[in-house]
């Protein structure tokens, strides 16, 4: 009865620590940033009707944005862009489907309200796969608008900025890695609208005491070929031949999608409280930024383990690594080992390439900062550019991948 009376009191007393909601720290980064939610302007779900034309557009599904569409004279058309709010970064996100009663060649002016052409569209007949418009059939205007020059019939034309990945889509992509039991895939909460705060988890085992690669993606909804190279880098590490020595020693947790209203509203760069996910890594005020951040944080301890690198992936105008300064008083993650020859090892693994990188310290309140505020982590910002050939997105995030790994590994305590 006695030692039946001390497991349990030994249970209860256990319970406390299991049970611990821990909140990420708070930070005052130098270049303090207002992130209490502002309005935004939806955007309304309808089908724009040129009957006399016989020309029809919609944005009627999800990462959709079209915000008008007419006719303006023979066959010449405006689509009218708008930004969810402003002032907003410019990212020009536009995506709607098109079709006429009439096999038709059509011209059609993008007007950018609050921003100017970025993304060359892209086209499908199915929403799934895409090619990059003919160069010769769209310019960018100097008036700050674009024009393009399509084919239209009774077959719906997908026309989008990128290639369209929304919350349906990127859940569907994770069910299928979670077909691999070293992935457990789930919800970590939910964002303002109520969507899934997607997560997977990479380990073998339980993955107590093993040091962790973080990795984020999708704060900001247009920028669909960084999630594109997170793809193929999370694939390597299950594929590649190193996998099983990896996962010995450490365990990769992954939140791909941290802003799915932007991603399924189609905005331009922020979430429905009209803030940039990625300036609210000091407070938190955002929903998604508040879960993932408690989560990631209840997730080490729990596992009494430590992140010691954090991957955010994103796009802009070209290829480019954002990384805290090199081995410094000021920052001095616990790998400072590990950066150099990573991106060294990136660089001498692709033939014909030059790496850009570029190093600051700590500024505003990003993940690449936070990373290391909240656990001394070596923080990266994997930019992908917009246009880069999808293939070599591929090739290289692979590369990363395996350079991680042969890195981390070659290490010795
Ligand atoms: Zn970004």
């Amino acid at each position: 009865m006695k030692a039946i009376f001390n497991i349990l009191l030994a249970l209860v007393l256990s319970l406390p620590v299991y049970a611990q909601n821990l909140k990420a720290t708070t930070y005052d980064f130098p270049d303090s940033v207002d992130t209490s939610s502002r309005e935004i302007e939806l955007q309304k779900k309808q089908i724009f009707s040129d009957d006399e034309g016989r020309v029809y557009a919609t944005n009627n599904f999800p990462a959709a944005r079209l915000n008008d569409f007419e006719r303006v004279n023979g066959r010449f058309y405006n689509a009218i862009i708008k930004a969810e709010n402003a002032p907003i970064n410019n990212s020009a996100w536009y995506a709607f489907k098109i079709w006429s009663g009439e096999e038709k060649n059509i011209w059609i002016r993008f007007l950018y309200e609050g921003g100017s052409p970025r993304y060359i569209p892209k086209l499908s007949s199915d929403g799934e796969n895409w090619q990059p418009i003919d160069s010769t059939r769209f310019t960018f205007v100097d008036d700050g608008s674009a024009m393009m020059n399509i084919d239209v019939s009774s077959d719906t034309l997908w026309v989008a900025a990128q290639e369209i990945m929304d919350s349906y889509r990127i859940g569907k992509w994770c069910e299928g890695l979670a077909e691999d039991k070293r992935v457990d895939f789930k919800s970590v909460g939910e964002s303002k609208q109520g969507r899934e705060l997607f997560y997977m988890d990479f380990k073998t085992g339980n993955g107590k005491k093993k040091d962790i690669i973080a990795v984020f993606s999708r704060q900001h909804p247009p920028e669909v070929t960084g999630f594109k190279a997170m793809q193929a880098f999370l694939d390597e590490i299950l594929v590649n031949n190193q996998s099983a020595a990896f996962f010995e020693k450490y365990r990769v947790v992954v939140y791909p999608l941290l802003n799915p209203d932007g991603v399924d509203l189609g905005h331009w760069r922020h979430n429905t409280g009209g803030i940039d996910l990625n300036r609210d890594w000091a407070y938190y005020n955002q929903p998604e930024t508040r879960q993932v951040a408690d989560h990631l944080v209840n997730t080490v301890a729990k596992s009494k383990a430590r992140v010691i690198l954090g991957l955010d992936f994103h796009s802009t105008q070209e290829d480019i690594f954002y990384t805290l300064p090199d081995d410094s008083d000021s920052v001095k993650s616990v790998i400072p080992w590990f950066k150099r020859p990573w991106l060294d090892g990136i660089e001498a693994s692709i033939d014909n390439y030059e790496l850009n990188e570029e190093s600051s310290g700590i500024g505003q309140p990003v993940t690449k900062g936070w990373f290391y505020t909240q656990f001394a982590a070596e923080g990266v910002t994997y930019e992908v550019g917009d246009e880069v050939p999808r293939v070599f997105i591929e090739k290289k995030a692979r590369v990363a991948a395996d350079q991680m790994m042969k890195v981390l590994l070659e290490h010795q305590e």
